[in-house]
């Protein structure tokens, strides 16, 4: 009994003493002018990441980064698609010409100042290979040294078991299309842009497209395309025109079951010159080892993008990008994580990892990199639970833990919930594929399981559309924005909130 009490009384074993005064401090810091945005591979965001390794090294938390650091090197490239680059196409009794921005845009994968192609085009539908779907859009065709012509998106489907009903998949993301592309040995891919598949304007496309891409540095000799691009829907009617058919036509065919990829009677050239820098950043990683008398070789891993937008000078204002809510508040909530396990007097059966990565605003690179080349010395990393923007309004009542449910520790999340009086909201809009854009899902990709820890909207002491209006009002006028800065008058006590309910998930999870 008296044992019983003893271990109750030591508070930190619940994470009690996770105290919202010191996210506050940490935000401020990394939220101030003088880290100039946290840009990646720039003066305030190698500041951002000195400031989180010498945290962890004052916690006593152990470094596990390269060689015995905090850092683990992240190696980008940035490629910048230059105007001058072209492309057109010769099809039977026509030529097919396209301007950049106006018609196409996109850029090499290659990670050189030149690149070029002179192939032939293949439509490939939605340009998916989901076995578990029973859905092939390359079967029968090799396009190796090839073009190909997709769409976005997958096929419809309200069946939860096929395509996941309405929600989107990962099959339906672009980014996909590359990958898949790139595997099957594509020297190009075009994606036919419609208002259908795409829930955004040309005008989107256009400009996330016309500048600078960061990539992760290739590897010798592997293999990366000669150009990933979109085109217009008017141009995929023209090409389209070559089997008498409209693109949305195309697209028809692509949503039906039995799909079959075909050639097209065109022949692509292009040429994609672009501006290429090499980028050294850093991911920061530490380790609190498992107890003692515990293999160290599973680990739950805690991880919070430090990286932001950096400065823009042609902005009114200072043009610095101070990314309070995304995402000093996540990298706070995750060092007062650190501490608190850090402070556990009895460690738990499992390892924990913190990470701080990089260049999440570029399409998460850092956690990509980290999940493809974990540096702490662990066998295996069994959770990931990632931090991503908090709303400083007070405490919420509810959660959005949107994938937890494909977890084996969905049991652990439900009670946790429970435990701190809170209900688990929905994924607000699943059609949209939100769990694809944050950082756990670098972790997901590489098999383990995965998913981020939001705040829900009802904001404790506000009546029920208070607090979802306070936090789209935040979103639609600061969200990337120089003006996503800390104020005085922010309360805390929903992050520390937030901060000590990720910790019982994680405590329940390392010890498991
Ligand atoms: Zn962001």
């Amino acid at each position: 009994m008296r044992l019983f009490l003893a271990s109750l009384l030591a508070l930190p074993a619940f994470g009690q003493d996770i105290a919202g005064p010191r996210i506050r401090a940490h935000v401020k810091f990394l939220s101030s002018d003088q880290l100039e945005g946290r840009g990646v591979g720039v003066r305030g965001g190698e500041l951002a990441a000195e400031y989180l390794a010498t945290q962890l090294e004052l916690l006593g938390v152990k470094p596990a980064g390269d060689n015995g650091a905090y850092f683990q090197r992240v190696p980008l490239v940035g490629v910048e698609p230059l105007p001058s680059g072209t492309l057109s196409g010769a099809m039977p009794g026509s030529l097919l010409g396209f301007r950049w921005l106006d018609d196409f845009v996109g850029v090499t994968q290659r990670q050189t100042e030149i690149a070029a192609l002179d192939a032939e085009t293949v439509f490939v539908g939605h340009g998916i290979t989901a076995p578990e779907f029973g859905w092939d859009d390359y079967k029968g065709i090799d396009v190796r040294g090839k073009v190909v012509v997709l769409f976005t998106g997958e096929p419809p489907s309200e069946d939860p078991a096929f395509f996941d009903g309405k929600a989107l998949t990962y099959y339906g993301r672009w980014t996909y299309k590359y990958e898949e592309a790139t595997r099957r040995g594509a020297v190009g891919c075009l994606i036919v842009h419609t208002a259908a598949t795409a829930s955004y304007g040309w005008d989107v496309v256009r400009s996330s497209w016309g500048r600078e891409d960061m990539q992760v540095a290739l590897s010798n000799g592997a293999e990366a395309m000669a150009f990933a691009g979109w085109i217009t829907e008017q141009k995929g009617d023209e090409m389209f025109r070559s089997m008498g058919k409209t693109a949305a036509e195309m697209l028809s065919a692509a949503d039906r079951e039995g799909f079959q990829a075909s050639a097209l009677p065109i022949r692509l050239r292009g040429s994609f010159p672009a501006k290429v820098r090499r980028v050294e950043t850093r991911n920061v990683v530490g380790i609190v080892p498992a107890g003692s008398n515990q293999p160290n070789t599973e680990a739950i891993v805690f991880t919070a993008h430090y990286d932001h937008l950096g400065i823009d000078r042609s902005k009114p204002g200072d043009g610095i990008y101070n990314g309070a809510v995304d995402n000093a508040t996540g990298c706070a909530m995750v060092l007062e994580l650190a501490r608190a396990w850090q402070a556990l007097e009895q460690k738990p059966r499992r390892a924990a990892v913190f990470v701080f990565v990089t260049a999440e605003e570029n399409g998460l690179r850092g956690s990509q990199y980290y999940a493809a080349n974990p540096t702490a010395p662990v066998k295996k990393m069994v959770l990931n639970l990632n931090l991503d923007s908090f709303y400083p309004f007070g405490r919420v009542s509810d959660v959005v833990v949107t994938g937890a449910g494909r977890t084996p520790y969905w049991k652990i999340v439900q009670n946790v919930t429970q435990r701190f009086r809170m209900t688990i909201q929905p994924d607000p809009r699943p059609e949209a594929g939100s769990y694809f854009r944050s950082d756990h899902f670098s972790f997901a990709k590489a098999g383990v399981p995965a998913f981020s820890i939001n705040m829900g909207n009802r904001v404790a002491g506000k009546s029920e559309d208070e607090g979802p209006k306070l936090m789209r009002g935040y979103s639609a006028s600061h969200y990337h924005q120089p003006s996503d800065e800390y104020k005085p008058e922010w309360d805390f006590a929903g992050m520390e909130e937030m901060a000590r309910y990720a910790f019982a998930i994680g405590m329940d999870a390392a010890n498991q």
